[in-house]
């Protein structure tokens, strides 16, 4: 982080997404929650960081109060919405590991997140029952070492830097002592959500490890990068970290030309690079954030004419089980 200080590691030593400054279902802010809406944050709790909820007006239907305030939209069901919708436990090979695409595994280290996304394709995995010891990922660290033909590991969840800088450090030394491996994935929002997060600390161990690293985070709507997330981002770039975006298409957050063309435009300024538009997956409880793929696809096309191809992500949609995704051609 160019000209400033980052927090230093010994003031921030989470164990788990609890350790977070959150607001709950209690604060003032949320009183005015419906009924529905309150039995929808039973099921999904609110959480959002403190330092995130304090830069949203609660009051007004805007971008973000729609991605993280509980709505009674979310109890509606319809005819193939999923609680698991790329039936991930078909990808899985044992506890904590998914492998859907050639070369690459997915570690879930983690089912905690410091925020709660109510779109998430994840939002029904809270309770999955994961390896935490070091132990216990021998399982899934042995079937990584057993195939050859791995080339990059992805470390998921949930999100993975609510570990401690010293329970990643740890399992990564065992994944950089795998031969066949050269490629460190880490998807977080952390940098976004909680820009603390990113250290001097954290820095130096993704510099550190034989394995190349790569950071992606996730950003859907430009409001949130505010200035303490663009210098955590800004940081890791710095640092030669190559840092990624994904973002999902939503309904009433982010579906609309100005809106996409601002996020993408800010993130390439901030040397983010745009990687994935995904389409919303079909999950249990948020069919309201659906666009549909005719509108997708005329976004896209709108894009095209605005935005130089670096600043294009793909559009791409998941398939259930190990068939990984699709790109959404588009003619721009
Ligand atoms: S989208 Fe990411 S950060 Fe948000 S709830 Fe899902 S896993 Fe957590």
């Amino acid at each position: 982080m160019k000209g400033q200080r980052m927090t230093p590691f010994s003031q921030y030593t989470p164990k788990a997404a609890s350790d977070h400054p959150v607001v709950n279902s209690l604060e003032p802010r949320l009183r005015n929650l419906s009924p529905e809406a309150r039995e929808a944050a039973r099921h999904f709790p609110f959480l959002v960081p403190e330092a995130l909820a304090s830069r949203i007006d609660w009051e007004q239907d805007g971008p973000l109060t729609r991605a993280y305030l509980p709505s009674a939209e979310e109890l509606t069901r319809v005819a193939g919405d999923s609680t698991d919708p790329l039936d991930e436990a078909a990808a899985r090979i044992v506890p904590g590991l998914i492998i859907k695409y050639p070369g690459r595994a997915l570690l879930k280290v983690t089912a905690g997140c410091a925020i709660h996304c109510r779109f998430c394709f994840r939002r029904h995995a809270r309770n999955d029952a994961l390896p935490r010891k070091c132990r216990e990922w021998e399982p899934a660290l042995s079937a990584i070492e057993a195939d050859g033909s791995l080339r990059e590991v992805i470390l998921s969840g949930g999100d993975p830097l609510t570990l401690s800088d010293r329970r990643l450090a740890r399992l990564t030394r065992r994944l950089a002592a795998i031969p066949h491996l050269t490629r460190l994935r880490i998807h977080t929002r952390m940098p976004v959500v909680t820009p603390e997060r990113v250290t001097v600390r954290l820095i130096r161990w993704l510099q550190a490890t034989r394995l190349t690293p790569f950071v992606v985070v996730h950003v859907n709507h430009a409001d949130e990068l505010d200035s303490r997330a663009k210098a955590a981002l800004a940081s890791l770039v710095d640092a030669g970290i190559p840092v990624l975006n994904q973002s999902v298409l939503l309904r009433g957050i982010n579906d609309d030309p100005e809106i996409l063309a601002t996020l993408f435009e800010t993130l390439i300024d901030m040397r983010v690079i745009p990687y994935y538009l995904h389409m919303l997956d079909p999950v249990a409880g948020a069919a309201h954030f659906g666009v549909s793929e005719a509108r997708a696809l005329a976004l896209m096309a709108d894009l095209g004419t605005r935005l130089p191809g670096y600043g294009l992500p793909r559009l791409v949609r998941e398939w259930p089980g190990g068939t990984g995704k699709r790109w959404l051609p588009f003619h721009g």
